[in-house]
C-alpha cells in the first residue's frame, strides 16, 4: 500500500435497517480517498463492508482488506481491492489490521463490529498502541453504548481520560479531523490504586 497513513473501518457484514447507514460507509469512504488516506478494513465485499471499499476505491483510494480464509465463502471476499490478504484466523485479522493502520472508525455494526472496536479501545488504554478510535454515531446509532460508556466512567470502572480516547461524531470528516488531532494519554489504566 502506497498511502503512508492508513485508518481501519470496522463496520456491519450487514446494510442495517437504515439507508443512512450505507450512505454514512460511502461518504467515510470517499473521504478517505479524498485525503490520500489508505482504507484498511475486513476484506468483504457485502453489507456496509462493501460500500466504505467500494466508495473508497470509486473515488481513487487504496483498500487493503484483510480476511481470514474461512470467512472467505461467508463474507464473499472483495474482488477489486489494492490488496486482499487472507489469514489463517480471526486473531491473524485484528493484528494485522491494527498493525496497518493509525487509527480506527466504527460505522454501525453488531457483534463483530463492537469486539472489534473494544479491542483496539482496550489495547490504547493499556499502552499496546497509542491509537484513537471513534464511533461515526449515523442517526444516534451509537447514542445508547455512549451513555453505557459514561455510566462506566461514572461508576469508576473506567477512568475519564481513557473513556475520552473513544471520539463520536455523526459526520465523517469531522471524525477523521478528530482521530488525527488526537492526543492519546499514557496514564495508568487503573483508577485506583491497587493496595496490598
Ligand atoms: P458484524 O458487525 O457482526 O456484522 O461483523 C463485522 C465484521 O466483524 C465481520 O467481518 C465479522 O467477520 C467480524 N468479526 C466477527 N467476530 C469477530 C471476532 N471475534 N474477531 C474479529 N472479527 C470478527
Amino acid at each position: 500500500m502506497r498511502s503512508d497513513l492508513n485508518l481501519c473501518v470496522f463496520c456491519g457484514s450487514s446494510l442495517g435497517a437504515d439507508p443512512a447507514y450505507a450512505a454514512a460507509a460511502a461518504d467515510l469512504g470517499a473521504e478517505l480517498a479524498r485525503r490520500g488516506i489508505g482504507l484498511v478494513y475486513g476484506g468483504a465485499s457485502v453489507g456496509l463492508m462493501g460500500a466504505v471499499a467500494d466508495a473508497a476505491l470509486g473515488a481513487g483510494g487504496e483498500v487493503v482488506g484483510v480476511l481470514p480464509e474461512a470467512l472467505a465463502d461467508l463474507e464473499i471476499a472483495h474482488g477489486g481491492l489494492t490488496e486482499l490478504r487472507i489469514v489463517a484466523s480471526m486473531h491473524e485479522r485484528k493484528a494485522q489490521m491494527a498493525a496497518l493502520s493509525a487509527g480506527f472508525v466504527a460505522l454501525p455494526g453488531g457483534v463483530g463490529t463492537l469486539e472489534e472496536t473494544f479491542e483496539v479501545w482496550t489495547w490504547s488504554q493499556l499502552g499496546i498502541h497509542a491509537k484513537p478510535v471513534g464511533l461515526l454515531n449515523v442517526n444516534g446509532f451509537y447514542d445508547g453504548l455512549e451513555a453505557f460508556l459514561d455510566h462506566m466512567a461514572e461508576q469508576r470502572f473506567v477512568k475519564p481520560v481513557h473513556r475520552a480516547i473513544m471520539a463520536s461524531d455523526a459526520d465523517p470528516a469531522a471524525l477523521i479531523d478528530r482521530l488525527l488531532a488526537a492526543d492519546i494519554p499514557t496514564d495508568r489504566k487503573w483508577v485506583d490504586e491497587l493496595k496490598p
